[in-house]
């Protein structure tokens, strides 16, 4: 094999016989033969095989590896990798659906996302060997799904996201294969339609890890007393959260166009118009006046974006979720409900929990944890990642 041959100091082997995906600069000893981008096969100090996966000394993550078999990395490889992910979706349902088929490392293809929004498939290359070979994985994709017995009609690129920087690759966007996808496209069950912007909406277009937690919200609301529930639903997006709800949602964000797709949808579902306020507003300013105006609320979601994009933000995004939750305990009708989230990944779970802890604590409030939250069954992680980790909450009742 003509590969180039990345060799592992000796003692640094470890994490990639224990299946950790990546390998940093600072375990490597030498690349011999290895062009930006290529398959390289990894090989202990010794000489023994460890690994083969795809190199760019650009990255501080040299080596993404993609399998830890003596095996090729050939189109044979690519379809059983494809296969194997669409299967792991069967649970959900055939047909509008909108899923997560590609979870990056979480199924084992690192820097690779795909998402499925009806008959489109919306591809993420977070890698230089991904972004080199996109087009041809769009291609397999689609025979993949054709194989599958549900054929798609377009897959669409949204490689626009700051990471490709740490990978010296610019960002990009536009079809890749079949047809370009509509203004927006439309996915859900009968009864309940969705409508996603995948051209210029956050990530692919739409949080799909959010969709278990919002169907908990929705059974939530659902078995509630007959009086009207008023939701306040803070960092509303495309008001995804408040759609299924039952009761007065208050959605409230910054951005214009996600809540103007959200009043849309709230219309194509037939919901009624004093059912659902679309406001736009820093979260942070509308809690301190709702809080001075003395406004109560039965529920609360609580979904911000990333605060902390690395170890070294942490402190300052504890401050940050400390301070939002306090507000919201205060805004909180006692018995009410507040479901709180983080996506950053670098925020464990335990430190969320005490972050939480500490608004409740100042807030002299009283608090049950009725449920862990975490992101819906598409977005699997893998037990050698723990990086894959990121989103997290509390589903919270409140005294
Ligand atoms: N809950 C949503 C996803 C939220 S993503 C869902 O399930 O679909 C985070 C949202 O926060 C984005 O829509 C972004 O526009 C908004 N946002 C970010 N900072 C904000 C701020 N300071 N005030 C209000 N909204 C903000």
């Amino acid at each position: 094999m003509s590969e180039g041959i990345i060799t592992i100091r000796a003692g640094r082997e470890k994490p990639i016989l224990q299946q950790h995906p990546w390998i940093f600069s600072g375990a490597i000893a030498s690349a011999k033969d290895a062009a930006p981008g290529d398959i390289v096969t990894v090989v202990s100090s010794k000489g023994d095989f460890l690994a083969r996966g795809y190199w760019n000394a650009k990255s501080q993550i040299q080596v993404r590896i993609l399998t830890w078999q003596d095996e090729s990395i050939d189109d044979d490889w690519w379809r059983r990798m494809l296969r194997r992910a669409i299967e792991a979706r069967y649970h959900a349902p055939q047909s509008g659906v909108g899923s997560r088929i590609i979870n990056a490392e979480n199924d084992f293809l690192p820097g690779l996302i795909v998402d499925r929004y009806a008959d489109y498939l919306v591809l993420q290359a977070l890698t230089l060997h991904i972004d080199q070979n996109k087009t041809h994985i769009a291609q397999l994709l689609a025979e993949c799904f054709e194989e599958a017995h549900m054929p798609v009609a377009g897959v669409y690129e949204r490689s626009d996201v700051d990471v490709r920087g740490k990978e010296g690759l610019k960002q990009s966007s536009g079809r890749l294969w079949g047809e370009e996808p509509p203004l927006y496209v439309r996915f859900g069950q009968e009864n309940l339609i969705r409508l996603v912007d995948v051209r210029n909406g956050h990530k692919t277009g739409y949080y799909l890890d959010q969709m278990d937690n919002h169907a908990i919200l929705s059974q939530l609301t659902a078995s509630q007393s007959a009086e009207k529930l008023r939701i306040l639903n803070l960092f509303s997006y495309t008001g995804s959260f408040g759609l299924t709800a039952a009761g007065h949602v208050v959605n409230v964000d910054s951005s214009g166009d996600a809540l103007a797709l959200a009043e849309k949808t709230y219309q194509l579902n037939e919901r009624p118009s004093n059912d659902a306020e679309f406001i736009q507003a820093d979260v942070f300013e509308y809690l301190r006046d709702a809080v001075a105006a003395g406004e109560q609320f039965d529920v609360i979601v609580c979904d911000p974006p990333k605060f902390a994009h690395n170890k070294q933000q942490v402190d300052r995004a504890t401050r940050g979720y400390k301070d939002l939750n306090l507000h919201c305990f205060r805004l909180i009708k006692p018995g009410g409900y507040l479901m709180t989230f983080s996506c950053s990944g670098a925020i464990s779970a335990d430190l969320f929990q005490k972050v939480v802890f500490g608004a409740l604590a100042d807030s002299g409030r009283q608090a049950q944890i009725i449920q862990h939250l975490g992101p819906s069954a598409d977005h699997p992680v893998a037990l050698t990642f723990p990086e894959g980790a990121y989103l997290k909450g509390l589903l919270l009742r409140v005294y």
